[in-house]
């Protein structure tokens, strides 16, 4: 790791300046379960950090039909304060170990969109709105494909409001050392329909429209297997093996609906 300056604002509009203000590359730091070991190997090597959990961004909160989750709140946090979604919950009891949920945080595991990372699949299938210091993405329109989404520049999130669901579950078939997903599948059934979002298997976390088109319907999901073309095929796992562990993880979350 090389020299950097770390502010520590108290406010939103003092982060955005700190990161403005940067002679160089400035960088966003929250849990940095990503970031600081971007840096040790030298992925990244920002002139400056400018720490959020100084914001008062951390919290959970229900209005109306939408739980709110502060962009600084914890993974562990969430696994115990979720508990208006019980399958948003479990997903964050589930993420990494004991250490990484008590250090990483929705907002930045949100704005890294690791394709392999839990809460992307949380946000699609829970039509989730993200607010940021400049207005709102739906959680449709801002994953944009590995590691990158609808942020501009220095825009931060500040919370995320997930759509309280009917009933919801996630089933993971986790990485046995990191525990990242190898396929992850989210199940939500809201009075409009049913989503589902696939996260581990393909460059990106994406909606499997055939699912929620058969859930929709009331037909039978246990033949359904995601064709392999555009899946990702590394030393963990072939594209095929990942296209059939969709179908198994799609028939594990919807077992255990909560
Ligand atoms: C050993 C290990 C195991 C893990 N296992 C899992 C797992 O099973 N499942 C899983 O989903 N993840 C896993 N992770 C990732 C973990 O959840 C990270 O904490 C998360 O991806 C990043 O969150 P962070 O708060 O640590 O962000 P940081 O590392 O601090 O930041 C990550 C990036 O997001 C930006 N950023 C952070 N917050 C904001 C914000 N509010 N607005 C805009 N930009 C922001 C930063 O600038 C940076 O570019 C694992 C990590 C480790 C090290």
């Amino acid at each position: 790791m090389r020299d950097f300056a770390l502010h520590r604002p108290a406010s939103v509009s003092a982060a955005t300046a700190a990161f403005a203000g940067t002679d160089g590359e400035a960088a966003y730091l929250a849990g940095g379960h990503t970031l600081i070991p971007a840096m040790k190997s030298r992925l990244r090597m920002p002139d400056a950090l400018v720490d959020l959990t100084g914001l008062g961004l951390s919290g959970i909160s229900r209005d109306g039909d939408r739980l709110w989750i502060g962009a600084t709140t914890r993974h562990a946090d969430v696994a115990t304060g979720a508990t208006a979604i019980p399958g948003l919950a479990c997903l964050a009891a589930g993420i990494g170990d004991a250490q990484v949920r008590n250090r990483g945080t929705l907002g930045g595991s949100l704005a890294n969109n690791d394709p392999a990372a839990d809460y992307p699949a949380a946000a699609l299938a829970l039509d989730a709105v993200i607010e940021t210091d400049r207005g709102s993405h739906t959680a449709d329109d801002f994953f944009q494909g590995m590691f990158t989404t609808a942020l501009a520049e220095s825009e931060i999130i500040t919370r995320v409001g997930f759509a309280i669901p009917q009933q919801s579950s996630y089933a993971k078939f986790r990485h046995p050392a990191s525990r990242y997903a190898m396929v992850g599948v989210y199940v939500a059934r809201h009075a409009g329909g049913w989503r589902v979002a696939v996260t581990g298997a393909g460059p990106g976390v994406f909606r499997w429209t055939d699912a929620e088109a058969a859930l929709n319907a009331g037909t039978d999901t246990a033949g359904l297997v995601l064709a392999a073309d555009d899946l990702n095929s590394d030393i963990h796992a072939s594209a095929e093996y990942r296209a059939h562990l969709c179908g198994v993880m799609l028939k594990q979350a919807l077992a255990t609906l909560a």
